[in-house]
């Protein structure tokens, strides 16, 4: 088993990550910027090391510091979280070959799946349904890029290989401005991701966001534990999660879920793992796969009863999974609200001290959160200040939970979308369920 684990993060899921090595006894080590010494984890972890300022490139994404942490600290594990260098493979391969565990996949899978259009091509060979589309890069020469086009079918979107977090996408109706579009995403995806290389897809129209969610160990094991839907977006960012999806059937589940496992044998995976669907009339796309753990992992958890970080913890330290396919049983509905430090209307981040603070509570409520009263909410990082989650024995019990924790939080001191959460949880649309990726942006009237 790992002994002691530094976790390369912050916030929620740093304490998220903290509060499963400690249930298996795994000591801990949090790594910070100089103004995120007061975050919760930091001060509960049984050893702390200041990694930089606070600009992220000098502290959460430094590497050489990073290791020389674990090194200093005699770390056996690193746990990425999400965000910052979890799905960086260079990262992995250096605290590897610098002796440590690094909690996920090996390099090289991280490498094949953080490049999209490499995903795409493994998933196409491990027959998963993938977004038709150019099989490789856009090349250099224009008519090809046309003709692919004019065989795709307008719309189309032009997607950098190396993008994520909803950045380097454009949507091209027709032909007169897709050379254009093509040459500016490669210009914004060089800048962006260091990286030119760009792909087409169709633009599915309609399409909900669908996701599957599986575990990996080393001894050739892999199990699926449903999907999530994370329709409710604005700009390509989740707002939103819930499990299972509303609709999918028993069979829909089981059938694509086998395939992805397969899937997971095929490229060799380790650990917790999202492979990102579009549902649309019926159909499942391949658009990417995430190869760490989420933001959204609890509402699985929640229904499935399986504590997924955990899970990563026990893989990496070589362990067996614990249960097979047939044991895994989805029980009930549940629902995950992001709380971010915004403004509810103009999504203006709202840095500045938390006054009063009140979690929510009751059966079925779970808070994963870094907060507390008197914290400071810094301006330097990601908005998430965290996640509300409810379950419920079906989907209408999950959102009535839902409702009255929305009721029962109380975050002074700073703006939060918590009113977004309660206009979005009495909407008629959403209580029916299924809607898809456009439907909050036009609620929302943008
Ligand atoms: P990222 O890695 O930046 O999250 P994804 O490939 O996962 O990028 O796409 C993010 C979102 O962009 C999807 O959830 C969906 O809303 C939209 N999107 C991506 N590809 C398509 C497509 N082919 N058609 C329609 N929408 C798409």
């Amino acid at each position: 088993m790992l002994d002691k684990v530094l976790i390369a993060n912050r916030g929620e899921i740093a304490l998220r990550i903290m509060r499963a090595c400690r249930e298996l006894g795994i000591k801990t080590v949090a790594v910070h910027s100089e103004p995120d010494r007061d975050l919760k984890h930091v001060r509960l972890a049984d050893e702390s090391v200041c990694i930089g300022p606070a600009s992220s490139t000098d502290s959460y994404l430094n590497i050489p510091a990073i290791v020389s942490a674990a090194e200093v600290t005699d770390a056996t594990g690193v746990h990425p979280g999400y965000g910052f260098l979890a799905e960086n493979a260079d990262f992995a391969e250096r605290v590897e070959s610098s002796g440590f565990t690094f909690i996920g996949p090996k390099a090289e899978t991280i490498r094949l799946m953080g490049d999209k259009v490499s995903a795409k091509r493994a998933m196409i060979a491990a027959g998963v349904p993938c977004v038709p589309g150019s099989e490789g890069p856009i090349g250099d020469d224009p008519d090809e890029t046309l003709r692919l086009a004019r065989d795709i079918g307008f719309p189309v979107i032009i997607k950098a290989a190396a993008g994520g977090g909803g950045r380097g996408m454009r949507v091209v109706h027709s032909e007169g401005s897709l050379l254009n579009a093509v040459a500016m995403t490669r210009t914004e995806a060089k800048s962006a991701f260091g990286d030119g290389t760009v792909y087409m897809e169709k633009f599915l129209g309609s399409p909900r966001h669908v996701e599957f969610q599986v575990l990996a160990d080393t001894h050739g094991n892999a199990v699926h534990l449903g999907e999530r839907d994370c329709s409710m977006q604005r700009r390509h960012q989740k707002v939103v999660e819930e499990a299972p999806a509303p609709g999918i059937t028993v069979e829909e589940r089981e059938r694509l879920g086998a395939r992805l496992t397969e899937a997971c044998r095929s490229i060799g995976y380790r650990g917790a793992g999202t492979f990102e669907f579009l549902y649309e009339n019926g159909e499942f796309y391949f658009i990417e796969m995430n190869t760490r753990v989420q933001v959204e992992h609890p509402v699985t958890e929640m229904v499935t009863g399986i504590d997924i970080v955990k899970q990563q913890l026990l893989v990496a330290s070589g362990e067996e999974l614990p249960f097979a396919q047939e044991d895994i049983v989805l029980r009930g509905h549940a629902i995950e609200c992001r709380i971010n430090a915004e403004d509810p209307r103009s999504f203006i981040p709202s840095p500045g001290t938390i006054t009063q603070y009140h979690a929510p509570g009751g059966p079925g409520i779970r808070v994963d959160s870094h907060i507390y009263n008197g914290y400071r909410v810094p301006p330097y990082y990601d908005s998430l200040i965290g996640k509300l989650i409810a379950h419920g024995e079906d989907r209408a019990s999950a959102l009535a939970r839902m409702r009255g924790a929305l009721q029962e939080i109380v975050v002074d001191g700073i703006k939060t979308n918590i009113e977004l959460h309660q206009n979005i949880l009495s909407d008629t649309a959403f209580i029916e369920g299924g809607t898809n990726i456009h439907y909050l942006e036009k609620k929302l009237g943008l």
